[in-house]
């Protein structure tokens, strides 16, 4: 299917899903993950107005820039390895996985100014997750002040994957509180304004609970929905 009716199917359980969370569409961001997409397919994906992309691979995002520069904001949503920071570092406007002090330390070495971070955090506990544990978020951020380059303006998780809706609602409730929590810091450096939560099987479940950055890939690029 093309793009422009995934996005149209898209845009109406967004707003569904805004309704039923009290939310407006306005404060919602459709960060589309072109991770597995094309060229020609994510050419599609600009050109129907959507200008946020995200990608988890350095070279990937490399090869999709040197063809679509800074038209759209560039997402770095993976895991990200200490080398390959210097890579991407110029290139990204968005990074939702900061979840370790020497990632942030070569972040702030690397980046020649402030660098916009989410700090992702391990709601689920799941082994396979990346991020940082909920009770130890607080304290990590406190610990990210000397790291002038390093901006959090939100937090990021990924539910676990599963068809308990309940589980996955308290994933993201507990990621709001945790927002709610770093905003009453009043840190300077921390605004964590944002939180990126939601994919294609989850977002309406997270807009309903406060996302404001939804990462869609297979609902937006896939071709099978
Ligand atoms: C792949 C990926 C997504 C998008 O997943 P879909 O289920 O295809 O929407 C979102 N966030 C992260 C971190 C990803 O790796």
């Amino acid at each position: 299917m093309s793009v422009a009716k995934n996005l149209e199917k898209l845009r109406g359980r967004i707003e569904r899903a805004c309704r039923r969370g009290n939310r407006s569409k306005d404060e919602i961001t459709v960060v589309a993950v072109t991770k597995h997409a094309s060229i020609e397919r994510t050419k599609e994906v600009l050109d129907e107005g959507i200008l946020h992309l995200g990608e988890n691979r350095d070279q990937e995002l490399l090869r999709k820039y040197e063809v679509f520069g800074q038209r759209p904001k560039w997402h770095f949503i993976g895991t990200l390895q200490r080398r390959k920071v210097k890579n991407i570092i110029d290139v990204v406007d968005y990074i939702h996985s900061l979840d370790r002090m020497s990632l942030a330390e070569e972040i702030d070495k690397r980046a020649k100014g402030v660098v916009r971070c989410f700090v992702q955090v391990n709601v689920s506990g799941e082994e396979s997750k990346h991020g940082v544990k909920p009770e130890e978020t607080i304290s990590f951020i406190q610990a990210l002040e000397p790291f002038s380059n390093v901006q959090v303006v939100g937090l990021m998780t990924m539910a676990p994957n599963t068809k308990d809706e309940g589980v996955i609602r308290h994933c993201f409730r507990t990621l709001k509180h945790l927002q709610h929590q770093v905003q009453l810091l009043h840190l300077p450096y921390a605004p964590c304004d944002e939180l990126s939560m939601g994919m294609s099987n989850d977002f309406e479940i997270a807009i309903e609970e406060g996302a404001t950055m939804i990462r869609i890939g297979t609902a937006l690029v896939g071709d099978n929905k």
